[in-house]
């Protein structure tokens, strides 16, 4: 029985706040309410841990939680308290007199000078805030601080939310049981944050497809010019590795979209061994575009992490637009399609394309962590360990 027991929940309020201090972006409150009502209407009272920012254990009046209450109890319609402190007294007292029917909202975690470095006193004192403990905060369960493995070490019993078991079927599926075929496409930035995935993707998958600036390595790994792209040097290396393992597997780009470095404006087609010295490749080319769609759509299952280009800019998103909508098109045909990473899964929000895919994950790098390695710190403090 929940009635009247104080669920101790870590929410993912990580939210951007412009410069007046107004929540930019309400996503991820939005995306706990499904959780905080499922308490709320079990007459659990919820009691909320967030970090926000990186104020680096000080109090830093520009990271506090405070302006996200009243955001918080706009969208739930009902009311949401907000306490100024989290490891205090009165903080453990506000969270006795809470009124049931209501959600209260501590202030940041990461105020706190043992929260990031796990202090285990400060996850016992922190435990005292519920009588149970609720992780909904899957973004943030890669990492083993103090709210969120030291507090469920003490506080049992310790549960996912309904956000992490969205997170957790779905990824799940994708590691464990993918129906064939299984297409990978990478994009992005770097290789280097993404080497424990895609050597587990490798002997997986039955195509990965390589965009972004990660092509440009792989190209550069292959003695092909690169100009004045982004390429990662020190993953050269890596990439050749990649490519020699499983050749049959990876597929590079054919062609791509160059300019001149950092600008937008002109912009060309080349052939992708032929990029010229003084231009960089934003965005993968049409002939790739089509190349690439039509591999996704031989998918039953498909996963996508990194932007195929670079996408914010004009000129230089269709590579990551097509691959958007060929991830929405495997969905809408039966097939399973998982777009993860934070920028990816921002750029299939801005296309307008993240409702008609299976699951878009919220994790960003927890995320990509939890599909390399099929588990991660928060998740295995839980009951029953829920990874
Ligand atoms: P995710 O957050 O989805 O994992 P990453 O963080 O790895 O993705 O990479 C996203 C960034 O990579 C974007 O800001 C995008 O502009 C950049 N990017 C992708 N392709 C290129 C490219 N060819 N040149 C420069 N930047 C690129
Ligand atoms: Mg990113």
């Amino acid at each position: 029985m929940l009635t009247g027991r104080r669920a101790l929940v870590r929410v993912d309020y990580n939210v951007p706040l412009s410069e007046s201090g107004d929540v930019a972006d309400v996503a991820r409150l939005e995306g706990s309410i499904p959780t905080l009502n499922h308490l709320v209407d079990r007459g659990a009272r919820p009691i909320l841990l967030s970090h926000l920012g990186r104020p680096g254990g000080k109090v830093v009046p520009g990271d506090s939680l405070e302006p996200v209450a009243a955001v918080l109890e706009e969208l739930m319609g009902r009311p949401v308290r907000f306490f100024p402190a989290t490891d205090t007294d009165e903080a453990v007292e506000s969270t006795r007199i809470l009124p049931q029917g209501e959600v209260l909202l501590l202030e940041n975690t990461r105020f706190l000078p043992g929260e990031t470095t796990n202090d285990p006193g400060l996850g016992q004192r922190l435990a005292r805030l519920g009588d149970f403990y609720v992780n909904d905060a899957f973004g943030t369960s890669h990492r083993a601080h103090a709210s969120v493995v030291g507090v469920p070490s003490s506080l049992k019993p310790a549960v996912a939310g309904l956000l992490v078991e969205a997170e957790l079927n779905a990824l799940t599926r994708l590691r464990d049981d993918p129906a064939r075929p299984f297409v990978v496409a990478f994009g992005g930035a770097k290789i280097s944050d993404k080497i424990p995935l895609m050597e587990s993707f490798l002997t997986r998958a039955d195509r990965i497809l390589i965009g972004g600036a990660m092509a440009n390595t792989f190209l550069a790994a292959l003695g092909r010019p690169t100009g004045k792209s982004l390429v990662e040097s020190e993953a050269i290396g890596i990439a050749s590795d990649l490519l020699a393992r499983a050749p049959e597997v990876l597929m590079l780009p054919e062609d791509l979209v160059v300019g001149e470095p950092r600008t937008t404006g002109s912009t060309r087609v080349v052939p992708a061994d032929e990029i010229p010295a003084a231009l960089a490749a934003y965005d993968i080319g049409p002939a790739t575009r089509e190349r690439f769609s039509a591999v996704i759509s031989t998918a039953e299952t498909f996963f996508w992490n990194g932007p195929m280009g670079w996408f914010e800019a004009a000129g230089y998103d269709k590579g990551t637009l097509d691959v958007a909508q060929a991830a929405a098109v495997v969905s809408e045909s039966g097939g399973f399609a998982v777009v993860g990473g934070g920028d990816s899964a921002r750029a299939i929000r801005e296309a307008g394309l993240d409702q008609r895919v299976s699951h878009v994950s919220t994790g960003g790098g927890a995320s990509l962590e939890y599909l390399a390695h099929g588990t991660l710190p928060g998740l295995e403090v839980l009951d029953d360990d829920q990874s």
